[in-house]
């Protein structure tokens, strides 16, 4: 039997890395190289979104498309690709110091349920299909970002975490992002994380728009609508609670909405239900406005159901129940912050004209935690998201790719 003794020389010198500006950065020749990859990648690009958006990945079963994000990871050249307890894939892309990361995550989930025709159809220069910007064009971003930088071997200063993350969207609730960053280990050596999330080279979000869903169950006797009339009705009670809620004033500023997005309950024409129940979304860019708008709710229901009980004429009352079904923390990353200045440096440099958005994205977890962290987007144009007819345009697509390489190399580091 052979045995290998392989002897390795470890240099005490660290390299210096390059000035954190991103017109120098852009002349280093392995940026230029993955600059360059980053056109040569763009037919490509193209097409791997439209092979992932074609893999259906609902809320709570995002599996399939996890384990092709693994293969491609894997083959793409990251090291200890694995997909965690919750379901999101990791990938690293390892630098000389293995306590700093930055993370690169994309979500994987959408919004549409598993019977959904997923195939994506070509109209002129426009990919049409649920699905194809929200999030096709993330992870197919986050996988140009990994060939480009492979393709170049930029040697990195500090290490680069790839995310595919399960349960963005709607009731998943950032449970990707939340599970990741549950890791305190992990958590201290993130510098910064930043998330791609949609389509539009110009947009930064740093303020994380906040969110609290309700769901309201009203419970009653239920009975016959002509023996039993008389009985409270959980479907009136909750038609009273909705009212009132129509006439509760929302600030325009902070931008504040609440939405009574869905209601059901009955059984049939000739019964008084049992049971009636509603989906209420409040958002805000204030998180005051939520717990207002969350009392508000609360107490227009009680109070709804307090007079529905008073106008029945038998003893039988009814009972809400009030459950939260989405929690979302806001908070914002200052003008100030390093990923911030390193963002608008770079736009400057691509004459991007940066556009601040505030929104609900992976980026809320982060930073509610006080982490640097922005949601971006990947490049192109896209409309009718969460539609069955959303559509994406790819054309400057290359722009907003290297957008996203020259913040993450800006915040990771070059070595020269
Ligand atoms: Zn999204």
């Amino acid at each position: 039997m052979f045995a290998v003794l392989l002897l390795t020389v470890t240099m005490p010198v660290r390299l210096s890395t390059v000035e954190a500006n991103p017109a120098a950065l852009a002349q280093h020749p392995a940026v230029a190289r993955a600059l360059r990859a980053a056109d040569d990648l763009s037919e490509w690009t193209l097409a791997e979104q439209v092979r992932v958006t074609e893999i259906p990945a609902p809320p709570f079963q995002e599996g399939e498309r996890a384990r092709y994000l693994e293969a491609q990871f894997r083959q793409f050249g990251l090291e200890q690709v694995r997909i965690d307890a919750i379901g999101n894939v990791l990938g690293e892309y390892r630098g000389h110091d293995a306590n700093s990361w930055v993370v690169l995550a994309a979500h994987l989930d959408t919004v549409f349920p598993p019977e959904t025709p997923v195939r994506v159809a070509r109209e002129g220069k426009r990919l049409v299909g649920p699905g194809i910007s929200d999030n096709g064009n993330g992870l197919a971003t986050l996988l140009a970002v990994v060939r480009a930088l492979r393709t170049a071997k930029v040697v990195t200063a500090g290490s680069i975490l790839f995310v595919a993350n399960v349960g963005e969207e709607g009731e998943g609730n950032l449970r990707g992002i939340k599970h990741l960053l549950d890791d305190q280990g992990l958590r201290q050596k993130i510098r910064a994380l930043i998330a791609i999330d949609g389509s539009g080279n110009d947009r930064l979000t740093r303020r994380a728009l906040g969110s609290k869903r309700l769901e309201v169950t009203v419970r009653g006797p239920g009975g016959h609508s002509w023996g039993d009339f008389g009985l409270p009705n959980p479907i009136q009670a909750l038609a009273r609670a909705v009212t009132e809620l129509a006439g509760v004033s929302i600030p325009e500023k902070p931008r504040t909405v609440l939405n009574v997005g869905v209601i059901e309950g009955g059984t049939s024409v000739n019964s008084i239900p049992y049971q009636a129940s509603t989906k209420i979304d409040i958002r805000s860019e204030g998180a005051e406005q939520i717990k207002r708008l969350e009392a508000a709710v609360r107490q227009a229901v009680e109070r709804a159901v307090e007079a529905e009980n008073k106008a029945a004429r038998r003893s039988e009352i009814l009972q809400a129940e009030f459950k939260t079904i989405g929690e979302r923390p806001g908070g914002e990353v200052p003008e100030s912050a390093r990923i911030v200045q390193v963002f608008r440096a770079v736009d400057s440099h691509l004459g991007i004209q940066t556009q601040f958005r505030t929104a609900s994205t992976d980026a809320n977890v982060p930073i509610a935690l006080g982490m640097e962290a922005v949601a971006v987007s990947g490049g192109g144009r896209s409309g009718s998201s969460h539609s069955l007819r959303e559509w994406y345009d790819p054309t400057e697509r290359e722009l907003g790719t290297k957008r996203i390489l020259l913040a993450l190399l800006l915040l990771a580091g070059v070595e020269l």
